[in-house]
């Protein structure tokens, strides 16, 4: 499909007509993930046939945000509350963005340094849990550098990216080098790309923190008389609990109408394809930018699952964004693949050097999921400003793997001392001087209302 003329690129504009969308519900019938197929043992695990009427904790969601949250309240402090969560998910466990997103467990070699050091530090932290401490969690986990190319559409934001890397390298060494020769580029398997940058550390993972059950929340309300809030769910009846987590990254609007437009649910494709060369992986975790189309945010990404029964081998490979009407914006619905952009992602033989002479590759399966962009860049973490007793975690602006691990653990530290009857702004800002948690991720009415004015 290379002569196809792609759309404008998505602008500043589209985004401002679409900020004001509101996300919805989850439908109930998304597409399928590669990464869930076969569908987990314990996707439509229920606990308990009927809600209980009261808990301490009620999490909504059941992403790799909550997970963490669980895990922090369930090992790192463990809390008296813990026996009185639940666990709410609107579709099956871990079906959001966090079940169907393109694998990169990747630090953004592009976010200014205090984010970048944030990011290694919550890679590190999920490397520990998942493959370096006592236990060994089966992910698929492999580490490679990353290299991301760039194509000529966007020769300005090269010579850009060409200038910052050389500044970082003062601070960085040797760990991210622009690569612009000929024969190195082809080394890399880039095919036609103007340059690329490759990192030395830069590493892919994938994760599926599974946890609970098919129970839509349409609903939370404050009884102050009582001092809880009431979370309602849409056919399950309601709970009463003084904590609620809310951990539904692209769908926050739905349930905190303030969200939206700080928070915009914005669609993203991926596609798994079918490799030619049996046992050939990819060298690399690869971005891809500055293609046709492609502007600022938008980027291609392809990682390989292993050469295993349920990985076969397949090529997970997401974006095109640029054939997305509006880019996605505003679109909080994953039941359906955008053709054109399969068709693109199809293509990736002419890009990247995958084995084979053809075209195109085979597609083994395509999906959709929701990310949440943040408006100011930048996740939303902490108390929700005018809500006591409820807690956010949001705008990962697809971006999460490496964001989200260390999120929910910040929320499990402010809940941890609320329940405590200890003062979470103090354990907040402890977390913030000890730098597991930066202060501009903060939730705060200012942050609110300044961002509210970009
Ligand atoms: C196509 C795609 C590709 C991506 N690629 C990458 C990548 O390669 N690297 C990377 O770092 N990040 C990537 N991301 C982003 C990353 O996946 C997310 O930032 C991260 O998974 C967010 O995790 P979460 O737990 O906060 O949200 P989610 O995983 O979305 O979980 C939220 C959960 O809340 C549930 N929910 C929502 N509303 C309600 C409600 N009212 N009641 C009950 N339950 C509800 C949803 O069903 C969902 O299961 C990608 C995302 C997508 C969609």
């Amino acid at each position: 499909m290379g002569d196809i003329p792609p759309p404008s690129p998505t602008s500043s504009a589209t985004h401002q007509q679409h900020a004001h969308l509101r996300a919805t519900l989850p439908v109930p019938n998304p597409t399928t993930s590669h990464w869930q197929t076969p569908e987990h043992r314990l996707a439509r695990h229920r606990t308990t046939p009927n809600l209980p009427t009261e808990a301490d904790i009620v999490v909504i969601g059941s992403g790799i945000t909550a997970a963490f949250f669980a895990l922090h309240m369930l090992i790192a402090d463990p809390s008296p509350a813990f026996n009185n969560m639940v666990v709410l998910e609107a579709r099956t466990m871990c079906s959001g963005a966090t079940g169907r997103n393109g694998g990169h467990l990747v630090v953004d070699g592009s976010a200014r340094k205090e984010r970048r050091e944030w990011e290694e530090r919550v890679w590190d932290m999920v490397a520990e849990i998942a493959v370096r401490g006592g236990s060994r969690i089966e992910c698929e986990w492999r580490e490679v550098r990353n290299a991301t190319g760039w194509w000529g559409w966007d020769r300005e934001g090269w010579e850009g990216v060409k200038r910052r890397v050389k500044r970082d390298r003062e601070v960085y060494g040797e760990n991210y080098r622009v690569v612009e020769d000929e024969d190195e580029l082809k080394g890399l398997d880039l095919k036609g790309s103007m340059g690329a940058v490759v990192s030395g550390w830069g590493r892919a993972a994938t994760l599926c923190p599974y946890a609970l059950m098919e129970t839509p929340v349409v609903g939370i309300e404050r009884d102050e008389a009582a001092g809880v809030n009431v979370v309602k769910t849409k056919d399950r009846g309601e709970i009463r609990a003084k904590h609620v987590v809310v951990a539904t990254n692209g769908y926050v609007s739905q349930l905190l109408e303030r969200f939206t437009g700080l928070v915009v649910p914005t669609q993203g494709q991926m596609t798994a394809l079918k490799p030619v060369e049996e046992g050939r992986l990819l060298k690399h975790d690869y971005g891809l930018e500055g293609l046709k189309g492609q502007s600022g945010l938008i980027e291609d990404y392809a990682v390989q699952r292993p050469w295993d029964k349920v990985g076969q081998g397949a090529i997970m490979h997401g974006g095109a964004r640029q054939w997305v009407k509006g880019g996605g914006e505003g679109v909080s619905d994953d039941s359906y693949n955008v053709d054109e952009a399969v068709e693109w992602l199809r293509d990736l033989p002419q890009r990247i050097d995958v084995g084979t002479h053809a075209s195109q590759l085979e597609l083994l399966k395509a999906w959709t999921g929701v990310m949440g962009y943040s408006r100011d860049g930048a996740p939303w973490v902490g108390a929700m400003p005018g809500m006591e007793g409820v807690w956010v975690s949001a705008g990962y602006t697809g971006h999460g793997m490496t964001n989200a691990p260390g999120c929910g653990r910040h929320l499990g530290i402010l809940v941890s001392a609320a329940l405590r009857g200890q003062d979470w702004r103090e354990a907040e800002r402890k977390s913030i001087a000890e730098g597991t948690m930066l202060q501009e991720f903060v939730l705060s009415e200012e942050r609110i209302a300044k961002a509210g004015l970009l």
